[in-house]
């Protein structure tokens, strides 16, 4: 039998009300051995607020609350559940967790609720795992596509999917059990256009999976270049609020500031990296630093070029460094005497999107926040989309490649043998996708980024 497991729900701090959650067969009857109301909570109809106090196991009350019980297969972890609504504030819920541990429960894991929920079969494990896409949304877009994820649409396609590819499995491992019989099966041709199909499926899974991850995980942008181009005023301009200490001290801004807006619906997970002049000499000789790590680790670069000042061979290098990933060039300073033109630029740099702006004077923000979503999405749709992680795009597109495997296996004729193996590969990649079998590991290493409590 599962242990009872206690945890706060909701944050801890001053609150109107603190809400603790008790799961596990039993849970009813140890909620009743510190709540007193008129009535037991196991007299009381489950899904019913009643009234009631807490005893501690000196007798003393110490709150006024309410509580409300689950049934066994009709509550969030599908187990036998109690929630007690203290006065919120740190002690009296704290009081309440320690009454009830004492009695024979025990706190939670983070995300041990929703995994109980998963183990016990209420959900899968995209609609867990869309559990913290909806807690961490940081837009409205991202927000519907965890939501529709947690509602279960994208587990149903992909479990379909599954059906598909384990039925075309099927009558090829026919196909090599029975070589000879021609008739009553699937033929070639059949099995192609049917594994076609299920390709361009996927292919188009995989698309309105790629907006999810945009929306859940954000654009991850690093604004780099050299100290006093403006990047801190970049930051400032797009945020519209003064976040970043602005020096005009050349390298004073040390630290590493991550900042998050949205535009058209897209969270921007914006890094303002540290004056990178000394840190490309601090890689000659350390090897790594902050800003490069940044740098090389963001979806996206804005590298910020002072266009009132000639380009020198910091500015130079980092622009190699640059040019062999996803990039921004932002000519910043346009309300200056300009030394540097977008020409020049654009015959130093021919490959890449050059944009001029002033951040202080906010000129061609807007438009370079358009330039930033539509170099990730390249002007995709975002919306409409299922939330998703990045661990689910991974197997998605790993069946995806097996899928395609198999095609070429059957179309060059490469044995019936290896076709069987590669759509098998397929087959567990979307098991795993959908936690079937999962391992504890797995499931470790998703509920571990839970918050307790949920
Ligand atoms: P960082 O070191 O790259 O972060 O640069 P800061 O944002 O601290 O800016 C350095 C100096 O340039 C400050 O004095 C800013 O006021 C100034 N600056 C930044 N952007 C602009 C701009 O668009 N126009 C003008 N005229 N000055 C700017």
């Amino acid at each position: 039998m599962e242990e009872i497991i206690t945890a706060l729900a909701t944050a801890w701090g001053e609150s109107g009300i603190a809400v603790v959650r008790l799961s596990g067969e039993g849970s009813v009857l140890l909620a009743d051995k510190i709540f007193t109301g008129r009535k037991n909570l196991a007299e009381q109809p489950a899904r019913f607020l009643t009234l009631g106090r807490l005893r501690s196991s000196d007798g003393e009350l110490f709150d006024e609350v309410l509580a409300v019980r689950f049934d066994k297969g009709a509550s969030y972890t599908a187990e036998e559940s109690v929630e007690i609504h203290c006065h919120g504030g740190l002690l009296p819920a704290q009081k309440c967790m320690e009454e009830l541990c004492s009695m024979g429960a025990r706190l939670a894991q983070p995300g041990e609720f929703t995994r109980r929920a998963f183990v016990n079969g209420r959900i899968d494990l995209p609609q867990a795992e869309a559990v913290l896409g909806v807690i961490r949304a940081e837009s409205d877009e991202a927000l519907y596509a965890s939501s529709r994820t947690m509602q279960g649409a994208f587990a149903q396609k992909l479990r379909s999917f599954l059906d598909a590819i384990t039925g075309l499995a099927a009558f090829l491992e026919v196909d090599l059990d029975f070589p000879e019989e021609d008739e009553g099966y699937i033929s070639k041709e059949n099995s192609a256009k049917r594994l076609e199909n299920l390709i361009s499926d996927g292919e188009a899974m995989l698309e309105v999976c790629r907006s999810g991850l945009i929306l859940r995980e954000g654009i991850k942008t690093a604004i780099i270049g050299r100290p006093n181009v403006g990047k801190s005023s970049l930051l400032n301009a797009l945020l519209r609020e003064e976040r970043a200490i602005v020096t005009p001290v050349p390298g004073t801004t040390r630290d590493r500031i991550e900042e998050i807006f949205t535009h058209k619906g897209i969270p921007i997970r914006i890094i303002d990296t540290a004056g990178i002049r000394e840190t490309i000499d601090e890689v000659e000789c350390i090897g790594v630093s902050q800003s490069l790590k940044s740098m090389t680790e963001a979806d996206l670069r804005v590298w910020v070029i002072d266009a009132g000042d000639e380009l020198n061979e910091e500015d130079m290098e980092l622009g190699r460094r640059v040019s062999s990933m996803k990039h921004i060039v932002v000519l910043n300073k346009s309300d200056m005497p300009q030394k540097i033109s977008i020409d020049q630029l654009k015959n130093s740099f021919p490959s890449s999107r050059i944009i001029s702006v002033s951040a202080l004077k906010s000129d061609g923000i807007e438009e370079l926040k358009d330039i930033i979503v539509n170099e990730i999405t390249g002007g995709m749709k975002v919306t409409g989309g299922y939330g998703v992680t990045s661990r689910q795009m991974e197997c998605l597109s790993a069946a995806l490649a097996s899928l395609k495997d198999t095609k070429k296996v059957l179309s060059e004729g490469l044995g019936d043998d290896l076709a069987i193996t590669c759509i098998s590969d397929a087959r567990s990649n979307l098991a795993t996708l959908l936690g079937i079998d999962a391992t504890e590991n797995l499931l470790d290493t998703i509920f571990s980024q839970f918050c307790v409590g949920k």
